[in-house]
């Protein structure tokens, strides 16, 4: 089987559910999957402390080997009132990369303290050429373009556009951008023959965004919505089916 990475996974709180992190990555170890890149949606919480999430991540370290299942700091504005800095942060335990949230925890880039935050963000993970992986979204504070002075000005930092929205603006950077990529992550597939299309297919990564995606599933889309057995672990027999396709097209 090829080497397939799950760029995108999440361990924590997605808003009623507690998505237990051994649990979480036991799943994505067994579906053979050959590692991940993972971060804690309980950042998304409001007040939230970095001690918090601290505890979640040493836990999924203690039995995951970092190595092969990469942990990121999902950072957010308010650790710097906490004197959690990302030196301090990425020294602290072996984190791989950073992700950033634009909507859920504010990153507004008219707020000077906010901006001063991000160039230390981009600026480390230039300097140590670790992926940041961006969440984006339509409405303007996610926008890819909302960051492309930093695109430009870290040419180190691997930025990831997460879900590639809006699709037209995310062509547009990866293009222009050798350092700027995607994941496949809700991604819709008429956007990932876009992409392909654009020719920037080979600078997709695969990602899932389980286990968000089975909280969509069993939350909203009818057909599943009510069927309690429909398991996480059936979830991302789905979720890894369906990156091994986007995987074969990449690189064909
Ligand atoms: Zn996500």
């Amino acid at each position: 089987m090829p080497i397939l990475i799950d760029y995108h996974v999440h361990i924590g709180q997605f808003e009623e559910v507690y998505y237990d992190p051994l649990e979480i990555l036991q799943i994505v170890a067994d579906s053979g999957v050959s590692g991940c890149a993972y971060s804690s949606t309980t950042s998304g919480k409001e007040g939230i402390t970095y001690g918090e999430i601290r505890k979640e991540v040493e836990l999924a370290v203690s039995k995951f080997s970092s190595d092969t299942f990469k942990p990121y700091l999902w950072y957010i504005p308010s650790y710097r009132n906490e004197g959690i800095t990302i030196e301090k942060a990425m020294d602290d335990l072996p984190y791989k990369g950073i992700k950033i949230h634009p909507r859920a925890n504010n990153w507004n880039r008219s707020i000077p303290e906010s901006d001063s935050i991000l160039h230390e963000l981009f600026g480390f993970a230039g300097e140590h050429t670790i992926p940041i992986l961006i969440h984006t979204g339509p409405n303007g504070v996610d926008a890819p373009a909302t960051f492309e002075d930093f695109f430009a000005a870290y040419p180190n930092a691997k930025v990831i556009l997460a879900h590639c929205r809006p699709i037209r603006e995310a062509i547009k950077m990866l293009k222009k951008y050798d350092n700027v990529y995607g994941d496949t992550s809700f991604v819709p597939k008429e956007w990932m023959a876009q992409l392909i299309r654009s020719r920037v297919g080979n600078k997709i990564y695969t990602g899932s965004d389980f286990p968000i995606t089975h909280y969509m599933e069993t939350h909203y889309y009818f057909e599943r919505k009510n069927n309690q057995n429909f398991s996480l672990h059936d979830q991302y027999l789905i979720d890894s089916k369906e990156m091994e396709t986007w995987e074969a097209m990449f690189y064909v």
